[in-house]
């Protein structure tokens, strides 16, 4: 039978950047079968482990520059950010490491003069992994960074849409870890669904919501515990006291970053009557003045969307909101024939209806529907209309009313004026159909690793 293959793409120009060969059912099967073998070595050296860990992060960290370029080339992400995305993944997983003792805290329930309970934790054995594209390496960092120290032995499958990125971060990881720790897998969904069916131990699925949901199901029917890391639509409030200029400034930041790829960007505003006018005009001037370009061009601030499918996804959101009423303040168009490449002018979206995609979807991409409140109220109720619950932005100079807002909020993480929660000490994860489990911090470590009550005598 002929091998499949998987074509990489550059969204730039929709050049041909190479071909990898798709993992078949058999090499699925066998990558679990070998990492179950690999992983009592493996867990057996906390020392060794810290020791490849580093090696990781040292190779990482050398060459950052060659990392960061073949995911603008590969993936579109402006190579501005994707030189800070690089020193991020060197960040979270350095920290992996400090901590990583973390995993393995015993924690004493009952001491007496008779008898000891306590807790113990051990990783799982071996975890498969499916992730998406919109950021290659550090999607790997999130999924992998704290599983892998933790003791376990991993199989990835990494999105189709970034193989050679795959393929490049799997060189070094191969450079500094035992044979069959981490073992990456090319493909599409069908792989994916191998994998989820290959028998490992646990499961962490990150991408949309609707895969999530799937996945999840074929988990259950195993019973294997997973981690559903999905979409979001995170809303943005800035109320009537907030700091206008600055609140703008993080809006704008936020949405544009990635071209707007990301899990839980801020993709709904909702801004208080008083300022609208005053807020459309000012984002408009933002993401007209932004530099559209090659993600590879050191002056580029706004690359092309990952593929020409989520272009013409995001296309049809707007074209349905415009045909519906709304009215683009900025934007609103395709640059797909302008540029030959997956471009889209950044988009301000006003006259906004809870009927339009824009609303009600995800929104993947540089375009931000804004609607007004009167009241802290509706500005609540507005931000929890939605099926998501990533994250969330609260602009406002009273603190009382931040954290008021914040508690009411249905979402796993909440911004106050711009602060990043996004941090290695912090979990990452989300309510409702944004999934359930945690990455980073003492949570993530938590999922990667299970409990085991042990009560003996004293
Ligand atoms: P996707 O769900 O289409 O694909 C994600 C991964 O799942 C890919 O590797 C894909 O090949 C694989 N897959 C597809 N069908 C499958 C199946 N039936 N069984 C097993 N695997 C399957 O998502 P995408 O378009 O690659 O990524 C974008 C989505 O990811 C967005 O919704 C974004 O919000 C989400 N995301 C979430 C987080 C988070 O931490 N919450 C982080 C990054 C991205």
């Amino acid at each position: 039978m002929a091998t499949s293959t998987i074509k990489s793409i550059n969204p730039s120009d929709y050049s041909v950047l190479g071909e990898v060969a798709a993992s078949s059912a058999k090499e699925v099967e066998a990558a679990v079968v070998k990492a179950r073998q690999a992983q009592p070595g493996w867990v057996s050296d906390l020392a060794a482990r810290i020791v490849a860990m580093q090696g990781v992060v040292g190779e990482i960290q050398s060459r950052a520059p060659e990392l960061a370029e073949a995911q603008s080339r590969e993936m579109g992400m402006p190579i501005k950010e994707s030189i800070d995305d690089i020193a991020s993944v060197v960040e979270f997983l350095n920290w992996y490491i400090e901590h990583v003792d973390v995993a393995f805290t015993t924690e004493t329930t009952f001491a007496g003069s008779d008898e000891v309970h306590q807790i113990t934790r051990h990783p799982y054995g071996v975890m498969a992994s499916i992730v998406p594209w919109n950021f290659p390496i550090n999607n790997w960092v999130w999924a992998a960074g704290q599983s892998l120290p933790a003791g376990n032995t991993v199989v990835m499958k990494q999105s189709e849409e970034v193989p050679l990125c795959a393929q490049l971060l799997t060189s070094i990881l191969d450079r500094h870890l035992p044979p069959n720790v981490f073992t990456m897998l090319y493909g599409a969904g069908d792989v994916g669904e191998q994998l989820v069916q290959a028998g490992a131990d646990f499961i962490g699925f990150t991408g949309s919501s609707a895969t999530g949901r799937s996945v999840a199901a074929l988990a259950g029917k195993q019973m294997i515990p997973i981690v559903c890391e999905l979409g979001g639509s995170a809303p943005g409030i800035i109320f009537e006291d907030a700091n206008l200029n600055a609140a703008i400034a993080s809006v704008a930041a936020n949405r544009l970053l990635n071209q707007g790829q990301c899990c839980d960007g801020l993709k709904r505003l909702i801004v208080h009557r008083s300022l609208e006018e005053q807020v459309l005009e000012a984002l408009a001037d933002v993401f007209d003045s932004k530099r559209i370009g090659n993600a590879t061009d050191s002056q580029t601030q706004i690359g092309p969307l990952v593929a020409k499918r989520q272009l013409d996804l995001l296309d049809a959101q707007v074209q349905d909101a415009i045909g519906k009423g709304a009215k683009p303040v900025c934007g609103g168009e395709s640059l797909e024939q302008k540029m030959e490449g997956a471009f889209y002018a950044p988009t301000v979206l006003t006259n906004i209806t809870p009927d339009m995609r824009v609303w009600t979807e995800e929104v993947f991409g540089p375009v931000l529907p804004v609607v007004a409140f009167d009241t802290d109220e509706e500005a609540i109720a507005l931000a929890n209309d939605t099926t998501y619950g990533l994250g969330a932005y609260v602009y406002t100079e009273d603190l009382n009313r931040a954290y008021e807002t914040a508690f009411r909020i249905e979402s796993g993480m909440v911004s106050v004026n711009g602060v990043n929660y996004v941090q290695p000490f912090n979990f990452f994860g989300g309510y409702k159909q944004s999934g359930h489990g945690h990455q980073h911090g003492h949570f993530g470590f938590a999922e990667v690793t299970r409990p085991k009550v042990i009560a003996s005598p004293a």
